[in-house]
């Protein structure tokens, strides 16, 4: 019903939008803090703000998200918020004991004009954060960028003040996983391993985010980077970053601070990018590939040509994060399939020149905005129907309303489960997505077959 009214008829609009697919800064600064083991976000801001931010990550990972506030009040509003990020450290290094605490900030923090490098200082120098314990920050203006900018933030944050380089290489090699779900950190550091690589992959919030149920309740959960890989990344012998969104700023970081050389590839989403990634961890860490990675590349490589008949030539819309579309539209070019409406609501001109790379052999027929809306795509469609949707949660409407097989991928998934437990990234995760897709294409196929042409076998 929501989208019911959308307009066929598309017209410019400059200052609004409507369902914009991306949310705010401070999510994915939250998320980010969450993958070094016991370590507490905080939000410097109002209550309101953090309440929002651990409601999306709960009903999204369907885990109790764990984070501290400043709570603003009228006073800190008017006056400044150093008081209350004072007595908030005080209170959580006394009650809570976390190893770290990640600030980020607010947009009500950051229009103050709170000084939090300043603030922390002085909680240093007074002794509120105990020895051996740590608190890094990071700014997250949610009035400009997303989500994807809030954790590239934190993440950078993470490799300038926690790294401590002691001059003397440590043989490793660190990945910087971008803003994925857990089962993909884990993917990574499995293929890594299968390469015979001991990576330092942070953040990591597998097991932290997607932990076992065990009766018993853990405010930090086993899982995720320990302060002393986090120290030792400026020994590392180079870096990978994956996504040039959420990760390249914490590569080049690393690069410029600690000449730790880096590279930024795209995630490893379907073939060819995860052909890069694997290609990455070789050149960087001097190993080969062995024979167990070759026989995953070859299992999709067999289904994809397997399910050709299925794939290809059918139309595909997009929503999403970009570090997520890029390869992702790769993948289903590569498959034979037809992207023609991509949008993403994190700002960056680059975007739309890779899409436009990728999609090139489709000729100038292709919509990609950047930053856009689900509004837009939802005018796309209704002007050139497509035959799979690919998006978060909110895409249910549009699925709903136009009849489209419909894929749930990216940030938010509230209302399925599996995101979490299972990789999109690797060879192993594009079969998963794979699956996914002809699940939904062939169901399709199924419900609207006549009796005659109803088949068993496909
Ligand atoms: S006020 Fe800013 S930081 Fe807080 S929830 Fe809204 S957009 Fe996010």
């Amino acid at each position: 019903m929501l989208l019911r009214h959308t307009p066929k008829e598309i017209k410019e609009r400059k200052a609004l939008a409507v369902n914009p697919a991306k949310t705010c800064q401070p999510i994915g600064a939250m998320y980010a803090g969450l993958g070094i083991h016991a370590c507490l976000p905080h939000s410097h801001g109002s209550q309101g703000c953090c309440a929002y931010h651990r409601s999306t990550l709960t009903r999204h990972y369907r885990e109790p998200i764990m984070a501290a506030t400043s709570s603003f009040t009228e006073g800190a509003s008017v006056f400044g918020g150093q008081a209350n990020l004072l007595q908030a450290l005080l209170t959580i290094f006394t009650t809570y004991n976390p190893d770290v605490v990640a600030v980020h900030t607010t947009c009500l923090s950051e229009t103050i004009g709170d000084d939090v490098n300043q603030i922390v200082r002085k909680a240093k120098k007074d002794g509120t954060i105990p020895e051996g314990k740590y608190v890094v920050h990071t700014a997250t203006p949610s009035y400009v960028g997303s989500h994807v900018t809030g954790f590239s933030n934190m993440v950078k944050s993470i490799a300038i003040q926690m790294a401590e380089p002691t001059g003397t290489s440590n043989g490793r090699v660190n990945i910087v996983p971008g803003f994925v779900e857990p089962a993909d950190m884990a993917e990574m550091k499995r293929i890594a391993g299968m390469m015979g690589v001991n990576p330092i992959l942070f953040p990591d919030t597998s097991g932290i985010v997607n932990g076992p149920l065990t009766g018993k309740f853990e405010m930090y959960p086993k899982g995720g980077t320990s302060i002393e890989d986090l120290k030792s990344t400026g020994d590392s012998i180079g870096s990978i970053g994956l996504g040039a969104w959420a990760s390249a700023d914490a590569v080049k970081a690393m690069d410029t601070q600690f000449k730790v050389p880096g590279q930024v590839q795209d995630l490893p989403i379907g073939l060819l990018a995860t052909d890069r990634f694997v290609d990455a961890l070789r050149t960087v860490a001097g190993v080969s590939v062995p024979d167990s990675v070759t026989q995953e590349r070859g299992q999709l490589l067999d289904v994809i040509s397997d399910m050709q008949p299925h794939l290809y030539g059918k139309k595909v819309a997009l929503a999403g994060d970009p570090d997520q579309l890029i390869p992702l539209v790769e993948f289903l070019v590569t498959i034979g399939m037809k992207p023609v409406h991509i949008v993403t609501g994190t700002p960056g001109k680059a975007f739309t020149k890779r899409i436009k790379e990728i999609t090139a052999k489709f000729g100038d027929d292709i919509n990609v905005k950047t930053p856009g809306d689900m509004f837009l795509l939802h005018q796309w469609i209704k002007n050139e129907p497509v035959d799979l949707l690919i998006c978060n949660t909110y895409g249910k409407y549009m699925a709903r309303d136009e009849d489209i097989p419909f894929v749930r991928h990216g940030f938010p998934i509230l209302d399925r489960i599996g995101h979490s437990y299972f990789p999109t990234v690797g060879y192993k995760g594009g079969l998963h997505l794979l699956e996914k897709i002809l699940g939904v294409l062939m169901d399709r196929k199924d419900r609207d077959s006549s009796e005659e042409a109803f088949e068993l076998v496909e």
